[in-house]
């Protein structure tokens, strides 16, 4: 591995990334319920007894307390470290890859690795929620959508201003033109869902589906995010014909289980996205040279 950087740095990542996998067992677990994710305090689901800070360290206190809680000795669910554990390798994986902005070139770089690392960790608790609760909560879609295009805002600051333009600079078009795909990925979804709603007089996909492409075009624009899109698809139909097959949802929610429509596809449109920034490209390229 020949990193930019002394090997050292990663730790600042990790340690980063552990917290944020923390923080955001704290928002799957509370924002479908409704829940402040701020106050109370971390605390025990089943018995609300406030978790001590030996109890809160992220992934050891897990094994620390052999998976069961203090108090009432019910058990806690292996989700909380293995979010963490993800949350840490991706922002690892983040700094790696896309590590050379962090130190090097320019503001555009920076904000590229910023924004994948922000919208990895968006994406599993999307996934989880979506799997869970069958929720997909407007602050991580709508919210995450506005911080992807300010980000991609930021990152055209570095950018050389091109003199002489009458109607829009290189930044401006750069913007102009991720709004444009994300105004144009919105309306054909709520088109094809009012489509599908009048032909088949039932719900396809959810409002929370559209805005969570509509932020994933925010972050990757057309391309990887029609991919993502396919691939959900694709996965999501499968997972479709084996319930039909096996007759049942893996969900515990029995309410989300029993809804009709019992594709999570907010979670399988989580993966593509996940898969679409760590090979998407390299798929776009191969795909690209049979159109030769
Ligand atoms: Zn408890």
């Amino acid at each position: 591995m020949n990193l930019p950087f002394p090997l050292w740095l990663l730790l600042f990542p990790a340690m980063l990334g552990l917290a944020c996998g923390s923080f955001l067992n704290v928002c799957i677990v509370r924002m479908p319920k409704g829940q402040s994710v701020v106050r109370p305090g971390s605390q025990c689901p089943q018995c609300n007894t406030p978790v001590r800070a030996w109890q809160n360290i992220p992934i050891l206190s897990w094994f620390l307390l052999r998976g069961r809680c203090r108090a009432c000795r019910k058990p806690i669910s292996i989700m909380y470290p293995l979010v963490e554990l993800a949350v840490c390798l991706w922002f690892l994986f983040c700094a790696v890859q896309f590590g050379v902005g962090y130190f090097g070139t320019g503001a555009d770089a920076a904000m590229a690795a910023i924004s994948y690392t922000l919208l990895g960790w968006l994406l599993i608790g999307l996934m989880l929620m979506d799997a869970r609760d069958g929720l997909l909560p407007d602050a991580f879609t709508l919210g995450g959508g506005l911080m992807g295009v300010l980000l991609l805002a930021a990152g055209t600051v570095s950018l050389p201003a091109d003199a002489g333009t009458v109607y829009a600079t290189t930044p401006e078009k750069i913007v102009l033109h991720r709004l444009g795909w994300i105004i144009l990925v919105t309306a054909s979804l709520l088109l094809m869902r009012w489509i599908y709603r009048l032909v088949r007089r039932r719900e396809g996909m959810g409002l929370g589906d559209v805005k969570m492409t509509a932020m994933l075009t925010a972050f990757l624009g057309l391309r990887l995010t029609a991919l993502a899109f396919l691939a959900a698809c694709i996965v999501g139909t499968m997972y479709a014909a084996y319930v039909a097959m096996r007759g049942k949802s893996f969900s515990s929610n029995a309410a989300w289980a029993n809804r009709r429509n019992a594709v999570p596809f907010g979670s399988f449109l989580a993966i593509g996205g996940l898969v679409a920034i760590v090979v998407g490209n390299q798929i776009l390229a191969w795909y690209m040279q049979f159109l030769r």
